[in-house]
């Protein structure tokens, strides 16, 4: 596998080799049971604990390599560079049937606690300068396991989607001295138009131009760039949990598979992050959670993806989730 770069675009593309890929086998390696058939644990609660509850291991097919650097070069106009990296799982649970929404809310804020430690921790290696957290959760969404489980990356590039919310923040910040997210939230909870649920620590909305039917953001109510940062402590773990697991309820009720993703500040202290870059990230950029359900009879891509066209507005959206009981509550 390669890494290139569009020269146009500046994304960065991973080209997979013939062969490469994740082969379906009849026993879950993520059973308890089956560590044998995983690669070493890097994180598990509890430490050291045959009866773990969450666990964190390298990915049994990995799209990016740990060891070495990423060796940029150039041929001519092109750039390519190692898949260095790391790919992580979380295994959320050790019951194979029991998804996110669903499970206990101290057993969230424990797989909450497990991303916040492996996001700080990976952000510690230079080499990267963008970690992230991310779930596919069913076979639309183009799951790797049937196991409740959910992936991190750390690569040596900060991906597009993410590059371009950092510099429209940066702008915005430049002009206004104000963060646009927490704009954004101001006014979403004053109209109430697209909001779907919101306490005095978060905030969940339909986002004004979504691209698909119940693009939903969970986000902090407050103002903070970094997720790990954000999220450091248990009260703030398990409330986060609480809030995540009744949205995830919301729209499993309406989208069962999904895509979930975390965007936050990139790894400041990267060792080809040009200093002067992130001046201001601290007060411009929020971290977030963007959930983008795959709903293939709703949505039609127009134009491979350059142009979305989504077939449900977000008001609607946001009114049927606010009305919908969260499918993991109790009556
Ligand atoms: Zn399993
Ligand atoms: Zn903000
Ligand atoms: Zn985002």
């Amino acid at each position: 596998m390669q890494l290139r770069k569009d020269p146009i675009t500046q994304s960065w593309v991973i080209q997979a080799d013939a062969g490469d890929g994740l082969e379906k086998s009849e026993v879950c390696p993520l059973c308890p049971g089956h560590e044998a058939l995983t690669p070493q644990t890097i994180y598990e609660y509890p430490y050291g604990s045959p009866n773990w509850q969450v666990r964190v291991i390298p990915h049994l097919r990995p799209i990016y390599q740990i060891e070495g650097d990423a060796l940029r070069r150039a041929k001519g106009i092109y750039d390519t560079m190692r898949n260095l990296g790391a790919h992580e799982i979380v295994v959320e649970h050790p019951d194979h049937h029991l998804p996110l929404s669903r499970q206990p809310d101290e057993h969230v804020a424990q797989v909450i606690r497990a991303y916040v430690s492996r996001v700080a921790d990976l952000k510690k290696d230079r080499r990267f300068r963008y970690v992230t957290v991310f779930r596919n959760q069913g076979e639309p969404a183009g799951q790797d396991f049937e196991h409740p489980h959910t992936q991190i990356t750390a690569t040596p590039f900060i991906p597009r989607r993410v590059g371009y919310e950092l510099r429209s923040s940066q702008r915005y910040y430049q002009l206004k001295e104000r963060c646009l997210i927490c704009d954004i939230l101001k006014q979403e909870l004053v109209e109430q138009e697209r909001t779907v649920e919101w306490d005095d620590l978060f905030v969940a909305f339909c986002p004004f131009a979504s691209r698909i039917p119940y693009e939903t953001w969970v986000l902090p109510a407050n103002h903070l760039d970094a997720f790990e940062e954000d999220l450091a402590s248990w009260e703030r773990q398990l409330r986060f949990a609480r809030f995540l697991k009744s949205v995830l309820g919301r729209l499993e009720a309406v989208a069962p598979a999904y895509h979930l993703v975390l965007h936050t500040a990139p790894n400041v202290n990267a060792r080809f992050e040009r200093s002067g870059n992130w001046q201001t990230l601290a007060d411009d950029y929020h971290w977030h959670f963007e959930i983008l359900p795959v709903i293939p009879s709703k949505s039609k891509s127009y134009g491979l993806k350059e142009v979305y066209y989504n077939s449900l507005t977000p008001e609607d959206a946001a009114r049927e989730l606010r009305r919908l009981v969260p499918a993991g509550s109790k009556p």
